[in-house]
């Protein structure tokens, strides 16, 4: 009964799991939001045309790993592997050519036909970032600085550094890609398959390879900063500089590429040796021609993405909770009374735990499983003198509280 078990790859998200990973995501909006981004959602699947076009023939995205089927009407549909293309696909879709900048966040599934391992799943989850309309290296900076303040209001800051490249502008990239194309062609023979294949249409992204007679190759390749025109060496230096004034460490590592056309100045992943293998954690880039790509007008864009299981994993149990207030009832009446507490606590705003059945002691280890933070004990003897005795659960301390005051006594737990 294999259909008993998640699809590989996939998971349940039970409450321990999906509190740290609400915790990164509301973590990342309300960032994002501070730095005036505003929540989006585009749809979970697009016509694959939108990713085909913007990630290109020779990406693994799209030569491995997206969900990609024939829908009832005979469309084909793209379960989304990524949120720019699809926020590009808004952007057009919606007219927004007119506001420009917008500032988009977004978070939600991506699905990708991956190995799954620890850190890499088919349905995982992004929170994402797009500025739109900026062609300067302010959004650069300011990107950038969202994503490091994030990780640091996560606590995960000290594990992380930041890496980053300019792949230049077109010009720039042009002069290069000759000189990398002959030295790769002079090579090839050690090259794998895919990079042979990359070699004509994108070259740039052998820098990306896991392979290792790849890696030898590139090891010792041209680099790009080596060509850099003036315009682009300055853009780089402005971006630095800026993330140099807000406090932002960098790291420049000239092999970071992403190898689309479409990717200009800007590259960067934030990246972590606390995760094995996968080790990027926040990544993204300058995306100046890709609105171009997919048949609209030319428009500046720039963004990240983060994975939120492996920010999650990073986070481990750190998320914090909210700890209810737990009513212990003793007895039939005292339940009845009880039901009525919680239910005026609730009303108020309190986050309230209701052991159902069992003794006094059962009932108090409830309340040490759901973590609260105090208990209301309601029995015989406290019914009599309309009173709660009330323990504060971290000190241990108790009250005989008078009902009439339950609410103000446990003000300092809401
Ligand atoms: P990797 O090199 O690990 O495959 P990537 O370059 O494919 O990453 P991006 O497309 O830049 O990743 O996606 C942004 C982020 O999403 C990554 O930095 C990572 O944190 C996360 N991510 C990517 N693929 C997966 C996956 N299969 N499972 C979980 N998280 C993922
Ligand atoms: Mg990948």
């Amino acid at each position: 009964m294999a259909y008993l078990q998640p699809v590989r790859g996939t998971h349940d998200l039970l409450p321990d799991d999906l509190r740290a990973q609400r915790f990164v995501q509301d973590t990342a909006a309300a960032i994002a939001l501070r730095y005036g981004f505003e929540e989006m959602t585009p749809p979970v699947f697009e016509f694959t045309d939108v990713f085909q076009r913007t990630l290109g023939d020779t990406s693994d995205i799209v030569t491995k790993e997206m969900y990609t089927f024939d829908d009832r009407g005979g469309d084909s549909i793209t379960l989304r592997p990524e949120f720019t293309a699809g926020i590009a696909r808004a952007f057009m879709s919606n007219g927004l050519q007119q506001s420009v900048p917008v500032k988009f966040f977004a978070r939600g599934p991506v699905f990708r036909y991956e190995r799954p391992q620890k850190g890499r799943l088919r349905q995982f989850h992004q929170v994402d970032v797009e500025i739109l309309g900026v062609p300067g290296p302010q959004a650069d900076i300011e990107v950038i600085a969202v994503g490091a303040h994030l990780l640091l209001e996560l606590g995960v800051a000290d594990d992380v550094t930041l890496e980053i490249n300019t792949l230049g502008d077109t010009e720039s990239r042009q002069t290069y890609r000759e000189t990398l194309v002959e030295y790769l062609t002079a090579h090839k023979s050690k090259l794998s398959e895919d990079s042979l294949k990359r070699l004509e249409k994108n070259p740039l992204r052998i820098f990306d390879s896991k392979n290792e007679g790849d890696r030898e190759v590139m090891a010792e390749a041209p680099l790009l900063q080596e060509y850099l025109n003036d315009h682009s060496r300055t853009f780089f230096d402005d971006v630095l500089q800026g993330l140099a004034d807000v406090g932002v460490e960098t790291n420049i590592n000239p092999q970071l590429v992403r190898g689309l056309d479409y990717y200009s100045h800007t590259a960067f992943e934030f990246v972590t040796t606390t995760l094995g293998s996968q080790g990027a954690v926040l990544a993204g880039g300058r995306y100046d021609g890709l609105m171009e790509q997919m048949g609209g007008r030319a428009m500046p864009g720039i963004g990240w993405a983060a994975g939120v299981e492996r920010l999650a994993m990073m986070v481990g149990d750190a998320a914090p909770t909210k700890r209810p207030v737990a009513i212990v009832p003793v007895g039939a009446p005292a339940a009845r009374e009880a039901m009525k507490i919680a239910q005026t606590l609730r009303e108020d705003g309190y986050h309230v735990d209701l052991g159902y059945s069992g003794n006094m002691g059962k009932r108090m280890k409830r309340a040490d499983k759901v973590n609260a933070i105090a208990s209301v004990i309601l029995g015989d003897d406290e019914l009599a003198k309309n009173v709660a005795t009330v323990r504060d659960m971290l000190s241990g301390e108790q009250a005989e509280v008078p009902l009439s005051d339950l609410r103000e006594h446990l003000a300092k737990y809401r």
